[in-house]
């Protein structure tokens, strides 16, 4: 047809009438404005940015129905029933649809009284729906948390790699990929793995200014003192609203039972209850003033309650994505909320050691080794927290933010690059066969029945000018950056060389290693 495209002072209008909100923020308008005119976009707008009003309100606009591809049924019904509820024609097809409703969806579809059809990327791979699909006229296609097709992303979706042939199969539909989180790489990969070479690339910055962010080192593995932590960063909160992240779902009943008998109404998600368990769970999370929820990740995409005061890790995530992603459910009404995070050395070894398990194919698994490592160097890191992300997104003038730790309290910064050759040196020569208690005493020559072949070694006691506790800050921060790793052998951890060329970049001396003096501690010289 000839007819203009639908004006932005339309999609204003309608932004207006079916949501209450009185017009675009950030970047919104340039996404609109960009699918009205039926060009393909990539939009790159942070968490809580509104992404989904950016592919809902084109498809509404413009003739013809809205095709949604969406990783989760979970993300796919909430968004469906909100819309429906806000008198939005709107349907999904997931394997729990029932054949009636399939052909009630597939006539209104063709009667051309549906706006918008989520679908998920195994249900698009299906023939006869892409045929159905053919017959119809298509408004846009819309991929929403993009950053899946991406094996550099954080969560990568195998389904969502066939996602590129949807531009040969409707060619003139404009189409919108929408992500929370890609770094230039994986921004690179979207834009190759769904052909989108021809569209704008819209990114918004990420900046969250009302966020305050701390990373807490753990004072030590025990899983008793990290409750007690998290519990007593609770208890500090009492009355406000929260997320408490845990690694798993023993984790995450054991620390909701303590918040419980420490008087606060926590409730514990996780991927282990059943589905209407979860939805209940979320029901009281939504409703309950100052209920914290306890949970694993299973929890947290599409949730969307503004007043979360206070996002916890009482484990780190796998990725500074991830992490922005979980701390970014904080605050999202814009008034002051907190991200605190708790990191220990015993983290990281987890987390590698889960990965090293993991069925991803190799190439998968060493991005997501890089990627926690990443997250952990910025963990122990001295960088601005929100200043650190923002350049890991590619984002090049963020300024330090004034609030997070680091800001308050810039660490005080040591130069540890002879010690950390020393130390690579050593575990190096000892075989990679002890723990780091052995390790440590091995450098300052202390070790307790040290047989003649380890005296013998030329690192035997080449560290007896440092501290002991000072090496075991250097240790663990060689872990953080990965340089060294901790193997899980019959209960005590063996302490091994990491990644071989960052090992050797510090032998060499090309790469300083930078350690974060620690508060004065009791005891200190034990
Ligand atoms: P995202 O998917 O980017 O995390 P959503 O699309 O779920 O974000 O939107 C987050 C919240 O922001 C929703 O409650 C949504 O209604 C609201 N929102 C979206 N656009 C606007 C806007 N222009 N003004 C105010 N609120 C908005
Ligand atoms: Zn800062």
């Amino acid at each position: 047809s000839t007819a203009a495209p639908p004006s932005l002072a339309e999609a204003r209008a309608t932004l207006e009438r079916v949501w209450g909100h009185a017009g675009f923020r950030g970047l919104q308008a340039e996404v609109v404005a960009e699918v009205l005119a039926g060009r393909d976009v990539m939009a790159v707008l942070p968490t809580g940015g509104g992404k989904s009003v950016c592919y809902q309100i084109p498809a509404m606009l413009r003739p013809g129905l809205g095709l949604v591809v969406s990783p989760l049924i979970a993300l796919m019904t909430d968004q469906v029933e909100a819309l429906k509820q806000q008198g939005v024609a709107a349907a999904r097809l997931d394997s729990g649809v029932s054949l009636d409703d399939r052909s009630e969806i597939w006539r209104a579809a063709r009667a051309g009284e549906l706006d918008l059809l989520y679908v998920s990327p195994e249900g698009l791979a299906q023939p006869h729906l892409i045929d159905r699909l053919h017959d119809l006229p298509l408004s846009l296609i819309a991929i929403d948390e993009a950053h899946c097709v991406s094996q550099w992303g954080h969560d990568f979706r195998p389904d969502y790699r066939s996602l590129g042939r949807l531009a040969e199969l409707f060619p003139g539909v404009p189409r919108i990929a929408v992500t929370a989180t890609a770094d230039a790489r994986t921004r690179e990969d979207i834009v190759r793995s769904l052909r989108l070479g021809e569209a704008r690339i819209v990114v918004d910055s990420f900046a969250r200014p009302n966020l305050q962010l701390a990373a807490v080192r753990k004072e030590n593995a025990s899983r008793a003192k990290t409750d007690a932590a998290v519990i007593d960063l609770v208890r500090q909160r009492r009355g406000k609203s929260g997320v408490v992240y845990c690694g798993s779902r023993d984790g995450c009943e054991r620390v909701a039972h303590a918040l419980r008998d420490a008087g606060t109404n926590a409730i514990a998600y996780h991927a282990g209850m059943e589905a209407r368990d979860r939805d209940r769970r979320l029901e009281r999370f939504l409703a309950e003033d100052g209920a914290v929820m306890v949970a694993t990740i299973a929890f947290g995409m599409g949730v969307d309650k503004a007043d979360v005061r206070f996002v916890i890790h009482a484990d780190p995530p796998g990725s500074l994505e991830a992490y922005w992603q979980e701390i970014g459910r904080a605050g999202r009404d814009g008034d002051p909320a907190e991200g605190i995070t708790l990191y220990g050395p015993s983290d990281i070894a987890w987390t590698l050691r889960r990965l090293e398990g993991s069925p991803m194919a190799g190439e998968v698994k060493a991005v997501q080794v890089r990627k926690a490592r990443q997250l952990f160097a910025m963990l122990d890191g001295a960088v601005c927290r929100p200043q650190a992300v923002r350049r890991y997104f590619g984002e090049t003038g963020a300024e330090p933010c004034g609030v997070c730790d680091i800001c308050q309290d810039p660490p005080a910064l040591f130069d540890a690059t002879v010690q950390a050759q020393k130390a690579l040196a050593a575990v190096q020569r000892l075989g990679e066969r002890f723990g780091r208690g052995r390790v440590v005493d091995h450098l300052l020559g202390k070790t307790k029945d040290a047989q003649p072949w380890e005296t013998a070694l030329s690192t035997w006691g080449v560290g007896a000018d440092t501290a002991l506790h000072t090496w075991r800050d250097v240790i663990d921060h060689l872990m953080f950056e990965g340089l060294l790793v901790e193997d899980p052998n019959e209960g005590k951890p063996l302490v091994m060389l990491g990644d071989p060329e960052a090992v050797r970049a510090v032998y060499r001396g090309e790469r300083a290693i930078e350690v974060r003096r620690q508060p004065a501690r009791a005891g200190a010289s034990r």
